[in-house]
């Protein structure tokens, strides 16, 4: 189906979480949504604009350019902005977790140290709260979703965004999105989409999985929900500024030759980022709490009490342990998990979990009969 005949599903303007009702149990309308993005990409890519664009704020208000000089020893920065959004009478507190500072060192080895040991931190707060008194009033403050901003003038990933992703796709739900697509032509979107797909298929990354429609839904959502997966990476343009096309007052870019309508979904993906935001916010945050939450908790199962956290900010790797490695390399990917976060998914995602303490179970009495027979022969 051709991407030109793409409707989105609100009005201008809005997200969508008015659809949320329908995604979650009652009673959490009442309480309101919690929802935490991540935005990662080198800097200049638009991420801030995009973000303003989206949520119509101006979260960034202060934002301070670094000079080339401090781009030498750059660190990434978290900077972490929480508002609460209403949209007929649904409220979502929305957090917002920019990376400045990403990508712009001359050694980029470690640039993503931090952005891991933030999402892995969250995830401890969240299992402490859970095994704590309090379980039922927990902030959940895990990141159920990351744009990955794709640089448009590279000719696909680059190194820095395959390590990435390879180290963050089994933490967080990865959207992948080509930044500024505006400066491409529709030929060049075309390739560049299908390059960075090829490239994430070879390397092995699971980018956030869009789940089957079950089969007795309305044709209309089947359609949304098909263009919204053909169109991944969404090719998005940013812009907070309003302008006036022929008497309609739209969000655009204006160019000597005319102007970049954001929300027109001839001209960019903007509309269908915001319709996933929109319609699939109950499944980012399912697969968070199923897929990658349970990963994080089964590693910190196998690894005993320590957590994978340390308190000088760094986080350990799988590998410090056989069982460490055996618990990683069993990881349930959110792409395993098949059509959908709940349900059968669910069902077999237990199963694998259940499958996969065994196995520890069994590596530990091992490793106590190993022990003993080398204590036997001192
Ligand atoms: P960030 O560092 O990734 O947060 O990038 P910013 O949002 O600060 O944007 C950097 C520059 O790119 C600014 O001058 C923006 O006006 C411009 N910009 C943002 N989005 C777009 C876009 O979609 N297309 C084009 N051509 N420029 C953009």
């Amino acid at each position: 189906m051709s991407t030109d005949t793409f409707t989105p599903p609100d009005m201008p303007g809005y997200v969508g979480f008015a659809n949320l009702p329908n995604q979650i149990h009652r009673k959490s309308v009442k309480r309101g949504f919690e929802f935490t993005l991540m935005v990662v990409g080198e800097s200049g890519l638009g991420k801030s604009t995009l973000i303003n664009t989206l949520f119509l704020t101006d979260l960034y208000p202060d934002r301070v350019v670094s000079s080339v000089q401090e781009n030498l020893k750059k660190t990434v920065k978290i900077d972490v902005s929480t508002v609460e959004i209403e949209e007929r009478g649904v409220k979502v507190r929305l957090t917002v977790v920019d990376t400045p500072g990403y990508g712009d060192a001359i050694d980029n080895t470690d640039c993503f140290q931090s952005i891991i040991t933030y999402i892995n931190e969250q995830f401890e707060r969240y299992l402490q709260d859970e095994s704590g008194l309090n379980r039922r009033h927990i902030v959940d403050n895990r990141v159920h979703c990351c744009f990955y901003f794709i640089n448009p003038a590279g000719h696909g990933l680059k190194p820095l965004d395959v390590q990435f992703m390879k180290q963050l796709h089994n933490k967080v739900n990865i959207v992948p999105v080509i930044a500024k697509a505006d400066t491409l032509t529709k030929i060049e979107v075309a390739k560049l989409k299908k390059k960075v797909m090829d490239e994430i298929q070879q390397h092995g990354i699971h980018v956030y999985p869009l789940p089957e429609c079950d089969t007795d839904e309305e044709e209309d959502y089947k359609l949304q929900v098909r263009q919204l997966k053909e169109a991944v990476p969404f090719a998005v343009v940013g812009s907070a500024t309003v302008l006036d096309v022929g008497g309609r007052k739209v969000r655009g870019r204006q160019y000597p030759w005319g102007v970049i309508e954001v929300e027109n979904p001839q001209h960019c993906d903007f509309s269908k980022l915001r319709c996933l935001l929109g319609t699939h916010m109950q499944d980012l945050t399912e697969v968070t709490q199923e897929v990658h939450y349970e990963n994080y908790r089964s590693d910190r199962l196998a690894r005993g009490s320590s957590p994978l956290v340390t308190t000088n900010g760094s986080s350990h790797t799988a590998s410090a342990s056989s069982l460490a490695s055996l618990g990683s390399d069993k990881k349930i990917s959110a792409a395993s998990l098949g059509s959908n976060g709940s349900g059968a998914g669910g069902d077999r995602m237990l199963q694998e979990l259940q499958e996969k303490e065994a196995q520890i179970a069994k590596m530990q009495e091992m490793m106590a009969r190993m022990q003993a027979q080398l204590q036997d022969k001192k």
